[in-house]
Parts: structure tokens; C-alpha cells; sequence
């Protein structure tokens, strides 16, 4: 008989032990008065007319939630403009990737996606059972598209193209993502991740949804987290054919989006709701080319961000340089030996900011 002592402990599967750890953006502390740059978070409040859909939904929360989000999924496709069935919603775009790379990825299938990029990626591919194949990001922040196609083998399932790339800021270009679709199988699925959609103001950005109408291999992700404020609550969602929404669908954590968040997000898509949003969206974009138009001023000859964020290559500086940046009253998102990420927030908190940044020149 095996007793407790001798018995082996439990085994975690290889790809989990190996896991890199997701490393949110930091939080002020108790009493600190910081600003928090560190996450990509909207600085705004959320609106008057959320907060009551947020309230009324709390009353319900003894009920399980809609499991198909149904009317969430049809505001969400009427505002994208596809059907229902391409849409599926889930508990933050990163739990929405999560079931899609398990829907599609087979024990040790390749997935290929840009480094350094968003630092979910290499966790879910591993947990989905996939393997990672990274292809640098140029220096200039932009993604690497003509690389990323070519390290696409007969093993490849799934490519992810990040635009803007978080964190260096950069979108691709609806040409140079053409030609990446010609180039790409058309059995890999092609994810573009737009969680910063609704910041971009490059005119040569990709249309999304055309691309899907064209190319049944592309799903898109998007989020309520960053511009209409909903980080808290978790909802994000994927637009893909039919048959690929299916499979997602199928993989999805039941009642993944709450009760709450479903109120949360159809009240965030009312008309007026939304137009309210885009504005504070408008004013966010202004602001950061108002902290874009400060720094190159300074000197600093960053990548061209089209999201909430901008992004210093620091290299061995890095880790000081956060440190610095929170010892004057500002949070921001390191990546150790690599770059600094800082989020567009209110504008005392980004004038704190270019104040550091000014120190550094
Ligand atoms: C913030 C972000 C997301 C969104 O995450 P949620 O889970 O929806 O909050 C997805 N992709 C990228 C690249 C992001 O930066």
C-alpha cells in the first residue's frame, strides 16, 4: 500500500510547469498617489447610463446569465456588421483567443506570431498545446509580415497578427496584410488581434471585416476593455465565418460573460452610449498626439503608436528607467531588457510623465 508520504506528486503537464507568467501592468498601493500608465486602461469613468444597466443587472445575479449572450451577440454583429452566427463573445478577447487557438491547435502545432508582442500569446499557445514560433519585430515597432509569412511550415495552424502591436504601437497596412494573405495557406487561420481598433487614425489601416468577407481563414478579435472602458468587466469577442464561430462557440466557458457584463457592454452599444464613447476615444487620440508631438520634441524618435500607448525602446535601461518613472508618481509597464510601455491616460498624468521623460533626454 502507498501511504501519503511515498506517494509521487501529481505531475503538471510539461507546456504548464513552463508557463512564463502573465505580469499585469502595476497597481498603485493603498494611499499612493500614482498614475496608473501601466495597463492600457481608459482613464474615464464609465457612464452614468452604464453604471445603471450595471446596477439593474446586479439585482439579477442569483440567475445564471444568457449562455449565448444572444442580444450581446446581435447588437455585436449589427455594430460590426456581420451576422449573429460570426460572432462569439467570452470573458475578455484573451479568454476569446484562448478558445480559439483550442479550437483549431493540435498537440504540438505550430503557431507563429510576432516578438515582442502581447504578452498573452505565448501563454495560451502553450496552454492550447501549440508551439511557439516568434518572428521579431522590426526596429521601427512595425510587424515583420513578409518574415511572419515565410516561418509558415506544413506544420503552421495559426498565424496572429497584433496591429496595433501591443506594445510598440505601429498597424499594419491593408496592402501589406493583402499580400501576407496571398502568401499564407489558406487552411491556417489567420487571427488579427484589434483590440486597439477604434484608436487608429492611420488611413492605410486594414478593414477587418472586408478581409473576412474575402478570406474565410481570418478571425478577428476585438474588446469592450479598451476604448468603451470596460476592462473590468471582461468582455471581449471574435467575428469569424460561421463554421470557425461554431468551433469557438463549442470550446467556450459556459456563461463565460456575465450578467453584468452583457448589460454592461449592450449599454455601452446604445446609440448615444456609443457616440459619447467614440468622443472620449477622440479625445484620448488627441491627447496622445499631443504626448507624441511632446516627446519628438524632447528628442525621442519613437514608433508611430495608432493605439492607447507608446513604447521606448530602452533596452538594459529599462527596468531604472520604470523605476524612476514610478518614484515621480507614474506607473508604467516595463519589459525587462527590452522597452518600456506607457498608456495615454488623463492629461495631468501624461504631463507627469513627459516630465520624467524630459529628465531622461
Ligand atoms: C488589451 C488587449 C487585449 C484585450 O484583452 P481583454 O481580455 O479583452 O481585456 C487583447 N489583445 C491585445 C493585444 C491587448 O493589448
Amino acid at each position: 500500500m502507498t501511504t501519503a508520504a511515498d506517494s509521487p506528486i501529481v505531475p503538471l503537464r510539461a507546456a504548464v510547469a513552463a508557463l512564463p507568467a502573465y505580469v499585469p501592468g502595476a497597481r498603485p498601493g493603498a494611499g499612493a498617489k500614482l498614475w496608473k500608465l501601466s495597463s492600457n486602461e481608459n482613464p474615464y469613468p464609465p457612464l452614468p447610463s452604464v453604471l445603471a444597466a450595471i446596477a439593474d443587472a446586479a439585482a439579477e445575479v442569483n440567475r445564471y446569465p444568457d449562455m449565448f449572450a444572444t442580444e450581446l451577440v446581435e447588437a455585436l454583429a449589427a455594430h460590426v456588421g456581420v451576422d449573429a452566427d460570426q460572432v462569439v463573445v467570452g470573458n475578455g478577447s484573451v479568454a476569446v483567443l484562448g478558445h480559439v487557438l483550442q479550437a483549431v491547435v493540435e498537440h504540438g502545432d505550430e503557431v507563429v506570431y510576432p516578438w515582442r508582442s502581447f504578452e498573452a500569446y505565448p501563454i495560451t499557445v502553450a496552454v492550447a498545446g501549440g508551439t511557439s514560433v516568434t518572428v521579431p519585430v522590426r526596429p521601427d515597432g512595425r510587424l515583420d509580415l513578409p518574415a511572419m509569412a515565410a516561418a509558415v511550415t506544413p506544420r503552421t495552424r495559426v498565424v496572429m497578427v497584433c496591429t496595433p502591436n501591443n506594445p510598440t504601437g505601429p498597424v499594419v497596412h491593408a496592402d501589406e496584410l493583402e499580400m501576407f494573405l496571398a502568401a499564407v495557406p489558406r487552411d491556417v487561420l489567420v487571427i488579427v488581434d484589434e483590440a486597439y481598433l477604434e484608436f487608429v487614425r492611420d488611413p492605410q489601416a486594414p478593414d477587418g471585416v472586408d478581409l473576412l468577407r474575402r478570406h474565410p481563414n481570418v478571425v478577428l478579435l476585438r474588446t469592450l476593455s479598451k476604448a468603451y472602458g470596460l476592462a473590468g468587466l471582461r468582455v471581449g469577442y471574435a467575428v469569424a465565418e460561421p463554421r470557425v464561430a461554431a468551433g469557438i462557440r463549442a470550446v467556450s466557458t459556459p456563461f463565460g460573460v456575465s450578467h453584468i457584463a452583457q448589460r454592461a457592454a449592450l449599454a455601452s452599444l446604445e446609440p448615444a452610449a456609443q457616440a459619447e464613447l467614440l468622443e472620449r476615444v477622440d479625445a484620448l487620440v488627441a491627447e496622445r498626439a499631443r504626448v507624441t508631438a511632446a516627446l519628438a520634441e524632447q528628442g525621442w524618435d519613437l514608433p508611430e503608436t495608432h493605439a492607447n500607448f507608446v513604447w521606448f525602446a530602452l533596452g538594459d535601461a529599462t527596468v531604472d528607467r520604470a523605476a524612476e518613472a514610478r518614484e515621480a508618481g507614474v506607473l508604467v509597464r516595463p519589459f525587462a531588457g527590452d522597452g518600456m510601455r506607457v498608456s495615454i491616460g488623463e492629461r495631468e498624468a501624461n504631463d507627469a510623465f513627459l516630465a520624467v521623460a524630459a529628465r531622461w533626454r
